[in-house]
């Protein structure tokens, strides 16, 4: 669609076309409602996010990275050496979900059973599966916990190999847990194979599922616009201001709601830039206040540190002619070659001892060599031998950070400080993460295919290691938590997801986090849309 045929006027104006965002406004436009979605990116329809396997590639390379990712950093990890960590973020149809790993986790029941129980009605558990159930297309046949028909194709990944099989039976074997077939199912616990939002080869995210194969006659979608604030009129938000690409800006009107779905940076973003976050800090940046609130607060996100193993039973090489010949073999079976799928593999979710009764801890494996420093804006080649990467994965962090204004410019990156590793416990889970895996690499299993630990190598034990783990620990890129659903004082959105204090605004993305989920966050973002309609509609959940 050509820019000049831009409305400018809906019931619904829907800021971010991410995991979130094309679920809300879809479900709305299917309801009948005119909805406009506004995507500061540009298409998803390149092979580049539509091939699971091009993960890799679109990551490694910083000219194809400029593309799609707003090219955010964190601001010096105070905990963690000062380092500026990478923080991508999908700019593109999609979003995130475009450009992420595909790796499909509902969460811990538990998770949401304690939304609820601080206040947050409705998004206990028995709530969010109806919601899970809806969205998905699950490749086996539905039942109590699992959907069928949905929008989003799901499916455990049919494409492991021999080093994954032998991590998972290692892990059971070595940490006494079950193998799980399903752990979006009746339970967590245990060692698994992945399970990925992807479906004949091609990457379900909402853009795909919803907007791509969905019919949705009163949706319009504006891409490359970059939305500068909520235009608020005697305490309403009646629509947003958008910025276009050569500068111009131009306003799009709601005539019933606005709903900021911009994720864990750009929802709380919009929000400041409108006059509603912190009154001092706003006012420190020139901005007339309209509301008081916390926003930008309670930001926290997970935290891995990759290891990685040289094996003799993994079929791949990390090189540019191992991906080429990947890419050649899909042109002539589109589908069916590891292009088509995740390229994490296998995974568990267990306990450290720090654990309080849900697990703590998540791993991850592919049969990839991974590149161990991720701070650079070019990636450091990764090792060349076929090799296993696991990773200590931290899912229930205690340290929380912000998202705050750099300037009132709108086009300017936010401070984002998730503050991370300021709770000690945190780094003893990641330590301790790392010592689990050492003992399932050791066990016999998997031992006689392991010919070395060369990241971060068995130097590093004790002390050492952790001091190692500040050098090597990244985020998982899931961002949660800093515009807070709940029902005190110190929440940004009520449980409806209405922004405390102005009519006629919500916010539905991971920002609307209370707490982190245990375990990938795409999926959850995914519900929050989809909830997100359920409630502006009134449906019965
Ligand atoms: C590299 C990477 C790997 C990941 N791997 C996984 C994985 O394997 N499994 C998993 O479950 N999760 C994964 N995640 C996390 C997951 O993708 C996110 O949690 C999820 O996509 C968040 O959804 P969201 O709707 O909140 O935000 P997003 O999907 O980020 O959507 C926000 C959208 O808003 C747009 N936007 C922002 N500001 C503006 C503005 N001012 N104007 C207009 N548009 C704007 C953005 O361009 C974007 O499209 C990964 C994330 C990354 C970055």
């Amino acid at each position: 669609m050509g820019k000049r045929s831009y409305s400018s006027e809906a019931d619904y104006v829907v800021v971010g076309a991410g995991s979130a965002g094309c679920a809300v406004a879809a479900r709305l436009a299917e309801a009948g409602e005119q909805v406009i979605l506004i995507e500061a990116g540009g298409s998803d329809k390149s092979i580049m996010f539509k091939r699971p396997g091009m993960i890799t590639m679109i990551h490694s390379d910083p000219s194809l990275k400029k593309r799609f990712d707003w090219g955010y950093y964190l601001s010096p990890q105070k905990h963690v050496l000062n380092r500026k960590l990478p923080a991508t973020r999908g700019r593109v149809m999609g979003g995130s979900g475009s450009v992420n790993g595909m790796i499909f986790v509902r969460g811990n029941a538990e998770n949401f059973d304690s939304w609820e129980a601080e206040g947050n009605k409705g998004w206990g558990y028995a709530d969010v599966l109806k919601s899970y159930k809806r969205m998905e297309d699950w490749q086996g046949p539905a039942s109590e916990y699992r959907g069928k028909g949905g929008p989003i194709k799901v499916l455990e990944n049919p494409h492991i190999c021999d080093a994954a099989k032998t991590f998972i039976a290692a892990g059971a074997d070595e940490l006494d847990v079950p193998v799980n077939p399903d752990y979006n199912g009746a339970s967590q616990d245990g060692m698994h194979v992945i399970q990925e939002n992807t479906g004949r080869g091609i990457r379900y995210s909402t853009s795909r599922g919803y907007i791509t194969e969905g019919t949705l006659s009163t949706l319009e979608v504006q891409m490359r616009g970059v939305v500068s604030r909520v235009v608020i009129e005697q305490g309403r938000a009646t629509g947003v201001e958008v910025i276009e690409k050569r500068g111009e800006r131009r306003v799009v009107r709601a005539r019933k709601e606005v709903i900021l779905s911009a994720g864990a940076f750009g929802s709380p973003q919009i929000l400041m830039l409108s006059g509603i976050g912190p009154a001092q800090h706003l006012e420190e940046k020139g901005i007339r206040v309209i509301g008081d609130l916390p926003v930008g607060d309670n930001l926290h996100d997970h935290l891995f540190v990759p290891m990685t193993y040289a094996v003799d039973n993994s079929p791949h090489r990390s090189t540019a002619f191992h991906f080429g010949s990947g890419i050649a073999k899909d042109r002539f079976k589109p589908g069916e070659t590891f292009m088509a799928h995740s390229v994490f593999e296998a995974g568990a979710f267990v306990h450290t001892s720090l654990s309080t009764g849900v697990p703590d801890m998540q791993f991850f494996a592919i049969p990839w060599s991974y590149p161990p420093f991720q701070d650079e804006p070019v990636r450091l080649r990764p090792d060349k031998r076929p090799s296993l990467s696991v990773f200590s994965t931290l899912i229930r962090p205690k340290s929380r950070g912000t998202v705050r204004l750099a300037s009132a410019d709108p086009m300017a990156a936010p401070l984002i400080d998730p503050n991370l590793l300021s709770e000690p416990d945190d780094l003893k889970v990641l330590v301790e993460g790392i010592e689990m895996l050492r003992a399932v690499m050791s066990n016999s299993a998997i031992a006689k295919h392991v010919k070395e630990e060369y990241e971060p190598g068995p130097a590093y034990s004790g002390d050492k290691l952790k001091d190692e783990v500040l050098r090597r620990v990244s985020t998982v890129y899931h961002p949660v938590g800093s515009c807070r659903m709940g029902v005190d004082e110190r929440a940004v959105v009520d449980p409806e997801l209405r922004v405390r204090g102005i009519e006629g605004l919500r916010v539905a993305d991971a920002s609307i986090m209370p707490s982190i989920i245990g375990g990938n966050t795409n999926a959850p973002s995914m519900m929050i849309g989809d909830m997100a309609g359920a409630i502006v509609l009134g449906e019965t959940l």
